[in-house]
């Protein structure tokens, strides 16, 4: 049985989930508006991995018996100077998610509710990894600079990612 703390916890992060998902679609389109296909292609595949987040805390919480609320989305940013910028703000945002995970996680300890503990160490893992390819992405921008061809390079790069669903 869920407790009452848990629940709202995990609609909090479904939340969390889902406006990760909004802010990601947002880059993607400003990306599309400004010509860089292969970022905006990235940011998609992105957005589609935080409503997977979103669904498989959906489903665990609705298998627990907990009841899902689908709260409103707050508003995200319309456009982003570059992508250097989009780019630092994606891994200020993951570790602020990266965070809100082991809030829930060490919750999960206190309330001795074991399987949403379990349910959350494959989110834990899914963090690492997300902050990793955020880091070595700003590494490659950092590297690039103002150069153009550089530029172009990394958006033909960017634009091969492909949707893979996550195992959560
Ligand atoms: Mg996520």
């Amino acid at each position: 049985m869920l407790t009452k703390r848990i629940e709202d916890a995990l609609n909090e992060q479904i939340n969390a989930e889902m406006w990760s998902a909004y802010l990601y679609l947002a880059m993607s389109l400003d990306f599309d508006n400004k010509g860089l296909k292969g970022f905006a292609n990235w940011f998609r595949v992105q957005y589609q991995e935080e409503q997977a987040h979103g669904l498989a805390l959906i489903d665990y919480l609705s298998a627990r018996g907990g009841r899902v609320l689908l709260k409103p989305i707050a508003e995200v940013p319309v456009t982003w100077e570059n992508p250097r910028v989009a780019f630092n703000d994606t891994l200020t945002h993951e570790r602020k998610v990266t965070s809100l995970i082991h809030n829930l996680y060490a919750m999960a300890e206190e309330e001795k509710d074991f399987a949403t503990r379990q349910k959350l160490n494959t989110f834990v893992a899914e963090q690492v990894e997300e902050e990793d390819t955020v880091t070595q992405i700003i590494d490659d921008l950092n590297l690039v600079g103002d150069d153009g061809v550089g530029l172009f390079q990394l958006d033909r790069e960017l634009g091969q990612r492909q949707y893979v669903a996550p195992q959560l």
